[in-house]
């Protein structure tokens, strides 16, 4: 069986950075992504502008270098692929962490790959899965029709269509924003009375004014009944339904980490909250050996991580705390098989 002492899950900008803290120690981790390097990064709107200056997005202390204040989806996917160059980090793009389970002193991993399922053998295994590849479905018929998305890419194709966007927060308010602009005829549909609190202060005029001009329409208080071909059936507060037509649906409710793949490790999390029981000093899980980073340290709590304030979880992981927990596991490992 293939085996690594270190092996991280997630090529994402904290999985990369944790990769570096471990090989600034002499180590040289495994980095398995499910997509392709920065997988979130490459889902996010074509032309994205991130909110943060380039220098808190770095990682190993590289430099980011961008056109503008802020950098581009597309420089920082040329600014993470250019630190896996420099630093020699080994990514295996496209494998998914299906599930591990600890025996002995070993975590067995199940991997998945386009040519089928592998198991490898690690000492310590770190999860920085993120949250963006796990959407908070809608649950309703219809949701995985064609023209339904739960990611928005780009606008230009909805030019003179009727699209509907569902949700109020942050996602939402830019693509309804950007689609407009592209000249289609958009719907928000948001099932609360008024718009998330945390919409970005310079988005939420923008999109009050585009509603209160009839430029873009929007329901409030809507529950979404169905998808189908010719559009988004909704009922509104008061129980009258409405059929609302739309070429493309964007359902923008918003994603959370995969609890299930957490579970099936064993981590235990939080039952409301879905905060995992970690020790804060080395991001170590109740499993022995299996680490956490990012904004997945945090449950439901996804925005209280970002890539600004999750890019050091690595020092944790791998640093003195960190090391002293594993020779400490390792120590308890070897107990146990001479059976003391
Ligand atoms: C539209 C948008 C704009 C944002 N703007 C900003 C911003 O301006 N500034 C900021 O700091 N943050 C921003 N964020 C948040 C930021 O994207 C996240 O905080 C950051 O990506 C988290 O990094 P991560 O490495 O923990 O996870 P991710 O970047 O999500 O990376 C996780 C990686 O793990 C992979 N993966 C998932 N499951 C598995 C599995 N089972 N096996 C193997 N690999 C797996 C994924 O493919 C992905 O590549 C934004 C988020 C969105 C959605």
């Amino acid at each position: 069986m293939e085996c690594h002492k270190d092996l991280i899950a997630g090529a994402g900008p904290i999985g990369l950075a944790c990769a570096i803290s471990a090989k600034r120690r002499g180590l040289d981790p495994l980095v398995v992504d499910a997509g392709p390097v920065c997988g979130s990064i490459h889902r996010y709107p074509v032309g994205m502008l991130f909110f943060t200056t380039p220098e808190r997005l770095e990682i190993g202390g590289h430099p980011l270098a961008c056109a503008g204040q802020k950098p581009t989806r597309e420089e920082a996917l040329k600014y993470y692929r250019g630190v896996v160059r420099a630093e020699g980090i080994r990514v295996r793009t496209f494998t998914r962490l299906l599930g591990a389970e600890r025996k002995g002193g070993e975590i067995l991993c199940d991997l998945e790959t386009r040519s089928g399922r592998t198991r490898v053998a690690c000492g310590r295994l770190v999860l920085a899965t993120g949250y963006f590849d796990h959407p908070r479905p809608l649950g309703v018929p219809g949701e995985s029709l064609p023209h339904v998305s739960h990611y928005f890419d780009e606008a230009h194709a909805s030019f003179g269509r009727d699209v509907a966007v569902i949700g109020g927060r942050n996602s939402a308010v830019e693509a309804a924003l950007e689609l407009f602009r592209a000249g289609a005829r958009v719907t928000l549909v948001h099932r609360g009375l008024e718009l998330g609190k945390s919409v970005k202060y310079w988005l939420k005029p923008d999109i009050e004014n585009r509603i209160a001009a009839g430029e873009i329409a929007a329901r409030f208080g809507a529950q979404v009944l169905h998808i189908d071909e010719a559009g988004v059936r909704i009922r509104d507060a008061g129980g009258r339904e409405e059929a609302i037509r739309a070429d493309r649906v964007y359902a923008l409710t918003g994603f959370q980490p995969d609890f299930d793949l957490f579970r099936r490790i064993g981590i235990e999390l939080d039952p409301e909250t879905c905060r995992p029981r970690l020790d804060p000093e080395t991001l170590e899980t109740n499993v022995p050996g299996v680490h956490m980073a990012g904004s997945i340290t945090r449950g439901r709590s996804i925005s209280e991580v970002f890539i600004e304030n999750g890019r050091f979880d690595g020092e944790k992981v791998f640093g003195d705390a960190g090391s002293r927990a594993q020779a400490e596991d390792l120590y308890r490992g070897v107990s146990r098989q001479v059976g003391e």
